[in-house]
């Protein structure tokens, strides 16, 4: 049994996955014929309220066309400094749009309206870049899966619109905050000019993201797919992927919530731990104590078929995901209880 908890986007379609990606009727997809995806993008711009979506073969090429979307080369973005935007997307940013980030020091990758309404700059001030964009993340990655609170985004939101910037949500796990919060998904739509989110995490869908918007920033984001290479052909099967996946795997992710909190719990009776951050959805992290090093722990899990990750700066990180079964959790836990890891 090899139990991967790096990440969540380790997961295989399962077998009724499958089958029914198997059976999707499909087309070109670039003369947007491809009935399969045209039902997805359908379907998940209606979940949001939103009058058009796009699918993307990754959540990055949907975040690098939402800010080539919003800024001009010489603007800037506003962004937290853990953004997945600004420290994982290969520095596309600046790369495809020619724009700059202004980072903000939030609290567990989440920033706030009065940070947001201090970063930007005046735009009658010519020396600086011109603030266009605001990016957040909800849940957070290298936050660890913190969800925002919807009344602090609606602040942002005002801040936006009182200075005419552009709202942009990666909402690669907005599916696991929506199953926290039990929030509808409108409400979400009624805030971002654009949001991005990804089927190939939680949601177990071996490829695909979608970028959600109005019809018109939709039209436009067509070229800008094409331009990145993201013109794909009869991608109906994996377009199909991702409606399975909406329609059996988003009520399960509250499993791995429980289980991420559960071990979380545990890690916290363990004398070898020095600090649990906050669980709130699939992602745990934690740090051990001064003078134990990450590295020990990974390579002691991992002769035990487990494999946990380390961040660097003494922290750890595991992620819980559709693959990561009951029976592994127990042995998860089994063997987290009985580890010894020396000073
Ligand atoms: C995974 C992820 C993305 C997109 O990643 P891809 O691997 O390109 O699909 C974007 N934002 C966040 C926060 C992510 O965790």
């Amino acid at each position: 049994m090899e139990i991967n908890l790096v990440s969540d986007t380790v997961t295989k379609p399962t077998p009724d996955m499958l089958r029914y990606m198997f059976q999707a009727a499909v087309g070109d997809d670039v003369y947007k014929q491809d009935p399969t995806v045209n039902a997805l993008e359908a379907k998940v711009a209606a979940l949001f309220g939103k009058e058009a979506a796009m699918f993307f073969p990754s959540g990055t090429m949907a975040n690098q066309t939402a800010i080539k979307l919003h800024t001009q080369p010489g603007e800037q973005l506003i962004a937290d400094k853990w953004a997945h935007v600004f420290n994982y997307e290969g520095g596309g940013a600046s790369f495809n749009s020619g724009v700059s980030c202004c980072l903000l020091d939030g609290d567990r990758g989440m920033i706030n309206a009065e940070q947001v309404a201090s970063a930007i700059n005046p735009p009658e001030f010519y020396h600086s870049p011109l603030t266009s964009l605001v990016c957040v993340e909800n849940t957070t990655n290298k936050g660890g899966g913190a969800c925002y609170d919807i009344n602090e985004l609606a602040r942002i939101k005002q801040v936006c619109a009182a200075h005419n910037l552009k709202f942009h949500l990666d909402g690669a796990r907005l599916w696991n905050a929506l199953v926290v919060t039990r929030e509808n998904p409108k409400v979400y739509g009624q805030l971002f000019d654009t949001i991005s989110v990804c089927l190939s995490k939680g949601l177990g869908a071996p490829i695909g993201s979608l970028l959600v918007a109005d019809q018109e920033t939709i039209n436009r984001a067509l070229r800008i797919r094409k331009i990145l290479g993201g013109g794909m052909r009869q991608v109906g099967y994996l377009a199909a992927a991702g409606i399975y996946a909406l329609d059996h795997h988003v009520a399960r992710l509250a499993d791995d919530h429980r289980r991420a909190k559960e071990l979380g719990a545990l890690l916290e009776t363990l004398h070898w731990v020095e600090k649990v951050e906050p669980v709130e959805t699939n992602i745990l992290i934690f740090s051990l104590k001064a003078g134990l090093k990450e590295h020990q722990l990974v390579a002691a899990l991992k002769e035990r078929n487990i494999a946990i990750s380390s961040m660097g700066h003494g922290k750890l990180r595991i992620v819980t995901h559709l693959d990561y079964k009951e029976v592994m959790h127990d042995y998860v836990r089994e063997i987290l209880s009985k580890i010894s890891v020396r000073v």
